[in-house]
């Protein structure tokens, strides 16, 4: 049985790192996945320097003196609203009405709000001093022109698209989505749409995995129920493996009579790689290569499927796709709860981050085994415990592998 590490190191160095793979796709469609160029600010970021608040664009020096009982009396000379600038210059006792978002115009050093103004005609009285470059957001601050944002390997999140965006990237240069097609295998499993009847149970690991293999990147190009049958299972494997680049496989890797995986893939001439690993759920994950493709057997409970993707497979969706990390985060936490090892395997316990006393402690879930997706439903953090320990106590510094 290989420790966790060895045999993350052995997918990982089966898995081709992206080179020349690339492609330019509009940043529309480049969510989630991995850049790669390097993003340069083509503008300085804000453009100008921009006003914060609704009010007047004046100078401070002008106002220093005002107070609720002395407002300052300033002329209004024009506007400045979002999209339209200002172009003429604030002078001595001058003040320009601006809007969020405007051009603060030449020669006004800050933005006074409105809620401490009133405007009669177009005489305005100030009954606040402003500081200078009060409620101005000044040109640059967020970024300069030629600046290098982000380096090639960011994962396309939300956030980083904004900057994308704000940068012109209407095309985008990213990895090729790694083509991955999904295996369910079990004599039990029915379609989501079927009523099981006595021993069996609806196939939900297509749908958790499919979601997980999208969020690292990878293309589903289909998913299917593949009987417990030598034949079919050889013949569902060859068939993935000559379109896709991964092909996972769910159930059919544990001990059982019918647990057909391993043997298909070594009649196919696969080479496998790893067949289990020392760790808890998840023991009997399985790591090969048919030609180019990688394939991993993954068990079958929904639970233990789960657990390993998250240690082997998005690893590897994520190094196919060239990104700079590969690794969910782990931080150290305090357990909320006692907890339980699997010595000698590494267990993985779900578990879900709370707030407690204002201090963020990782409480375990009250799970009934590997097979309860509903009480997995509810992790949003897994709680490594060592391969030599029994456990950890409520209040022990435990370390969380996070999920979201
Ligand atoms: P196996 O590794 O095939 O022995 O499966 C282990 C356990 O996981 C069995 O209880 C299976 O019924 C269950 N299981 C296998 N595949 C799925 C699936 N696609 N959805 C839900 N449960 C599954
Ligand atoms: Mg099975």
């Amino acid at each position: 049985m290989l420790r966790i590490e060895d045999a993350l190191n052995l997918v990982l160095e089966q898995t081709p790192e992206a080179t020349n793979n690339k492609e330019e796709v509009p940043l529309a469609d480049a969510l989630g996945c991995v850049l790669r160029q390097d993003i340069f600010s083509d503008l300085d970021l804000p453009p100008f320097d921009r006003a914060r608040m609704d009010g007047y664009a004046v100078r401070s020096v002008d106002i220093v003196r005002a107070t609720a009982d002395a407002p300052a009396q300033l002329q209004e000379i024009g506007e400045a609203a979002a999209g339209q600038a200002f172009s003429g210059f604030v002078g001595v006792n001058e003040a320009v009405r601006i809007m969020t978002g405007a051009p603060v115009p030449a020669g006004a050093d800050s933005v006074q709000k409105i809620e401490v103004i009133s405007v009669n005609d177009r005489l305005v009285q100030i009954y606040e001093p402003t500081k200078p470059l009060q409620n101005i957001t000044p040109r640059g601050v967020e970024a300069k022109a030629g600046n290098l944002i982000l380096e090639s390997g960011a994962i396309i999140t939300p956030a980083v698209a904004a900057v994308l965006a704000s940068f012109g990237y209407a095309m985008v240069e990213v990895a090729h989505r790694p083509k991955l097609v999904l295996l369910s295998t079990g004599d039990e499993l029915v379609e989501v749409w079927e009523k099981p009847s006595t021993a069996q149970i609806r196939n939900s690991n297509t749908f958790s995995l499919a979601g997980y293999a999208q969020n690292a990147g990878a293309e589903v190009l289909s998913a299917g129920i593949v009987r417990d049958d030598f034949q079919e299972t050889k013949l569902a494997i060859a068939e993935a493996a000559m379109m896709a680049d991964v092909v996972m496989l769910s159930g059919g890797v544990s001990m059982g009579d019918y647990d057909l995986v391993k043997p298909a893939l070594s009649e196919l001439g696969a080479e496998i790689f790893v067949e289990k690993v020392a760790m808890h759920p998840g023991k009997p994950t399985v790591f090969a290569k048919l030609g180019k493709t990688l394939i991993f057997g993954l068990p079958g409970n929904p639970v233990s499927v789960a657990v390993a993707f998250h240690l082997f497979a998005r690893p590897a969706l994520l190094k196919m796709q060239g990104a700079s990390e590969w690794h969910l985060p782990r931080v150290m936490a305090k357990a909320a709860a006692k907890v339980k090892g699997a010595p000698p395997r590494r267990s993985h316990q779900p578990a879900r981050l709370v707030l407690r006393n204002g201090v963020v402690e990782v409480e375990p879930l009250k799970w009934a085994g590997s097979s309860d997706v509903v009480a997995f439903m509810q992790a949003d953090a897994l709680i490594v415990i060592p391969e030599d320990r029994k456990g950890y106590d409520a209040g022990e510094l435990v370390e969380v592998i996070l999920l979201k």
